[in-house]
């Protein structure tokens, strides 16, 4: 669908993008993490053709395709109504009359703001003038959508409303590019990602291949009882008072855990098996929690 080869741009001394190359693939979500100046966006405005002066290349398998960019700052006229802007961003995209008519109604109604199309976009909430955001960037029905970090400050109800967006362009078969450095979002949404930092691409792959490769899984245990010294060495204090052991084969550590208590006379309250994280992935590759 799109491949990108040895990416680099530099802004003045600043350099944002390092011999980034990434592959995305048909009809998947593909997620762009990493935190605050990783270079996410600056790779999107490369693949969006908003910037074009850069080293290295883009290339898309379909030349014609049409895409839909959701920037990361709001795009918006404040002072016209959100059928006003649809209008105008539909005719930047070439469309006019009953067609043009007919979309603006329809992305009003999926963006959830049919009732309000007639306001000025300044009274609107910062939820609703994102969800028209991506209103804008959708009308001309692109099939590869990108979207820079499109929940930073929203109200659950205008996220979810997004969400189930992404998840009807998924099942349309539409690309989409998420960016965010929301990690328990891109776990949710998306089939591929690639972390980024300082300007690289540190790891990308399929959720379950960096989960596998990068994460141990955990148990949690709480209650009466002492931790077997073999378990002891991976053992962490966890919330409400119990334990966290990491451990390669949770279920034989869990195992383990029930036979020593029940030899010990311990009492085990609560004992799980803890899923790794994509947040546990990018602090096994960066050694640090997100910068944010
Ligand atoms: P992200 O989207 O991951 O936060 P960006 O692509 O916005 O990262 O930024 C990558 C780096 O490039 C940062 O160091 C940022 O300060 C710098 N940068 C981004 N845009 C500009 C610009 N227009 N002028 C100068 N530096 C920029
Ligand atoms: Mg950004």
């Amino acid at each position: 669908m799109l491949s990108l080869k040895n990416l680099s741009k530099s802004y003045k001394n600043n350099v944002a993008l390092k011999n980034v190359s990434l592959n995305i693939s048909e009809g998947i979500c593909f997620g762009l993490i990493g935190p605050n100046g990783a270079g996410k966006s600056t790779l999107i405005k490369i693949i969006a053709s908003v910037i074009q002066d850069y080293s290295g290349n883009v290339q898309f398998t379909n030349n014609k395709i049409q895409i839909g960019y959701v920037p990361q700052e709001i795009a918006l006229e404040e002072t016209l109504s959100a059928r006003d802007n649809l209008h105008f961003f539909g005719r930047l995209y070439g469309l006019k009359g009953a067609v043009l008519q007919k979309r603006t109604e329809e992305v009003l109604s999926e963006i959830g703001l049919t009732e309000r199309g007639k306001e000025k976009v300044k009274t609107f909430s910062g939820g609703m003038k994102r969800r028209l955001n991506i209103g804008c960037a959708i009308i001309h029905q692109p099939r590869f959508i990108i979207m820079d970090e499109p929940t930073v400050g929203i109200d659950p109800q205008s996220r979810r409303y997004i969400f189930n967006m992404i998840e009807k362009f998924k099942s349309n078969g539409f690309t989409i590019i998420y960016a965010s450095h929301y990690m328990e979002e891109i776990e949710q949404l998306c089939e591929e990602a690639a972390f980024m930092d300082h300007g690289k691409v540190v790891e990308n792959g399929s959720i379950e291949h960096l989960l596998k490769k990068h994460a141990v899984p955990s148990i949690y245990v709480k209650g009466r009882m002492c931790v077997p010294d073999d378990l002891s060495q991976t053992c962490s204090k966890g919330k409400d008072g119990g334990y966290l052991i990491t451990a390669n084969n949770p279920l034989a550590a869990m195992e383990r855990m029930i036979h020593f208590c029940n030899e010990n006379s311990g009492e085990i309250e609560r004992l799980e098996l803890v899923k790794p994280k994509l947040e546990d992935v990018f602090f096994s590759l960066t050694g640090s929690q997100l910068r944010d």
